[in-house]
């Protein structure tokens, strides 16, 4: 049966990796695809998979891609109209949102309104608004499929199993490039380090927020939304060789877990084809040359994205968006080489500490609290 999927960050690493699922899957159709600027891919895109629509944020990639394509019968629209625009079409069936950052908010839930199924990746969105997302998916009979490995692997684990009895999740980590460092040996890390992640090929957002653990953080936080969980339930588990993906520990003492090769391709799938379970071509786990699976407790007097991510969700309202928002600016610091790494814990304590949360929050709320952290770093900072 055909699917027609609309992908958000089409251009990424989850947008990209989503697309091959596609190539490899006909009954899959695209029907739009949105992105950042990155016209050039877009391009590539547009005339391989030939969408009836393409978003492209920035204004002058979206003028740039309209001549490119000039030729083509593809509608180009921009900004967050544009994004809204193509998550609201009749004609589709699926969001796969792989945006990095809370841009994803409002565009899901203009795709819930419309009882959309979501294949989400973008945990920020889930991380700020999981109080709004959540029920909205549920009163629109709109399901919400996880990307994330961890979580996808959870979801699979919790096939079949009374949710009732779940007495922890297993959240998997690999520990990231600087496991086992201390806080001064992190002093003069280098961007080249932190992107250097050893088990995982991905966008340089998520790279270094797995290197600073926060990614941790908001997997964790994204967990207690998805599987309607506390955070005391959610424990972390650092497992170096990311053979077993996550687990659910259930009330017997029994626990489910997914294993596979660190390949982002079959959570995709599996989100894309739920609940079946398609055939793919990749490496498969071979338990004899497996030289050990270990696991360890995560340092969270080095690695603060942990602690900082309890903190924000213990408080709730408006401080997820806090800490999340102060660590997308600390990053894109980082990144442009303006911070060292440790101050990106730095500033997110900050910013957490200068700002009174608001509970329940609205998504003019949430972006509010956003906006307040941005200005509150930039004050920081000149
Ligand atoms: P990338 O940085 O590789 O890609 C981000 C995508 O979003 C690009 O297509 C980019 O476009 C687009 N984009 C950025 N800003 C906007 C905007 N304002 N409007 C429209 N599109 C925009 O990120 P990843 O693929 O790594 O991550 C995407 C999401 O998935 C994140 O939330 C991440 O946490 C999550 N995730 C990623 C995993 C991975 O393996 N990569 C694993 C699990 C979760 P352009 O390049 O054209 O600017």
């Amino acid at each position: 049966m055909e699917k027609r999927i609309v992908i958000l960050g089409s251009t990424g690493s989850i947008g990209t990796q989503t697309l091959e699922i596609v190539d490899a899957n006909p009954e899959l159709k695209v029907v739009a695809l949105a992105a950042g600027r990155n016209a050039v891919l877009m391009e590539k895109q547009i005339r391989k998979y030939m969408p009836e629509y393409a978003v492209m944020w920035d204004e002058t990639a979206a003028t740039d891609l309209k001549n490119r394509v000039a030729d083509l019968q593809v509608e180009i629209r921009s900004g967050m109209d544009g994004l809204l625009f193509i998550s609201t079409l009749e004609q589709y069936d699926i969001l796969v949102t792989a945006i990095v950052g809370m841009i994803g908010i409002r565009p899901t839930i203009a795709a819930l309104n419309k009882k959309k199924t979501i294949a989400l990746a973008n945990k920020e969105t889930l991380v700020t608004a999981g109080h709004i997302i959540m029920p909205l998916s549920e009163r629109m009979n709109a399901p919400i499929y996880p990307v994330d490995s961890e979580h996808s692997a959870i979801f699979q684990s919790l096939q079949g199993m009374p949710k009732n009895r779940i007495e922890k999740i297993l959240l998997t980590a690999s520990g990231g490039p600087f496991r086992g460092k201390k806080r001064e040996e992190l002093a003069d890390i280098k961007v080249e380090d932190a992107l250097k992640h050893p088990n995982w090929s991905m966008g340089r957002k998520i790279t270094i927020d797995s290197a600073t653990l926060v990614n941790k953080g908001l997997e964790m936080i994204e967990a207690k939304w998805l599987f309607g969980v506390e955070m005391d339930k959610v424990k972390v588990l650092i497992h170096p060789q990311s053979i077993l993906h996550s687990a659910v520990q259930y009330v017997d003492g029994g626990i489910i877990g997914q294993m596979g090769v660190p390949d982002m391709k079959l959570p995709i799938q599996y989100a894309l084809f739920y609940p079946d379970r398609l055939p793919m071509d990749t490496p498969r786990v071979d338990f004899t040359s497996l030289q050990s699976m270990t696991f360890e407790e995560p340092d969270e007097e080095t690695f603060l994205g942990l602690p900082f991510a309890k903190k924000a969700s213990a408080t709730g309202g408006t401080m997820p968006t806090v800490f999340n928002a102060a660590n997308e600016k600390a990053v894109a610091l980082f990144l442009d080489r303006k911070i060292k790494f440790l101050e990106i814990y730095d500033l997110i304590q900050a910013s957490m500490e200068n700002h009174k949360a608001v509970q329940n929050p609205t998504v003019d709320e949430i972006l509010a609290a956003e906006a307040e952290t941005y200005e509150f770093i930039a004050g920081k900072l000149s």
